[in-house]
């Protein structure tokens, strides 16, 4: 997703880290699955970290390889899995509809405030949608 056209007229773009006015929904039916499925992605890697075995992460993670690629393995599986289970919603930084991602869908729906207007629902609490790495 990177563009996505409001009704008011604006067109909600998406092409950049820490936007405000997205966040990802994690259904709540969906939610056991996606712990369970991380879980299961982190047991191995961290059993074999705390045992020293090289060896048994090289297994879980495949080839000989050494632990930054592992690490980087990881990030991608667990991203991969962020992604499958995650909902995109959008809140329009003109007149604050929200727009909900169907699961398993591209489709979004729209709903509106009571009260019109932007209300940064989606930021985080500080405000600050400053990234820091
Ligand atoms: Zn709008």
């Amino acid at each position: 997703m990177s563009k996505l056209g409001c009704r008011c007229g604006h067109v909600i773009v998406d092409q950049t880290d820490s936007l405000p006015y997205k966040a990802s929904l994690l259904r709540d039916e969906a939610e056991n699955a996606f712990w369970e499925e991380v879980h299961h992605e982190l047991k191995p890697l961290m059993e074999a970290a705390e045992s020293g075995d090289k060896a048994a992460i090289a297994d879980a993670y495949g080839e000989l390889a050494p632990w930054v690629n592992a690490t980087d393995e990881l990030e991608s599986r667990i991203s991969s899995i962020h992604a499958q289970r995650m909902s995109t919603v959008y809140e329009c930084p003109i007149c604050g509809r929200l727009w909900v991602q169907k699961d398993g869908s591209s489709k979004f729906f729209s709903y509106v405030p009571d009260e019109g207007g932007y209300r940064a629902i989606l930021s985080v609490a500080s405000g600050d949608s400053e990234h820091f790495d």
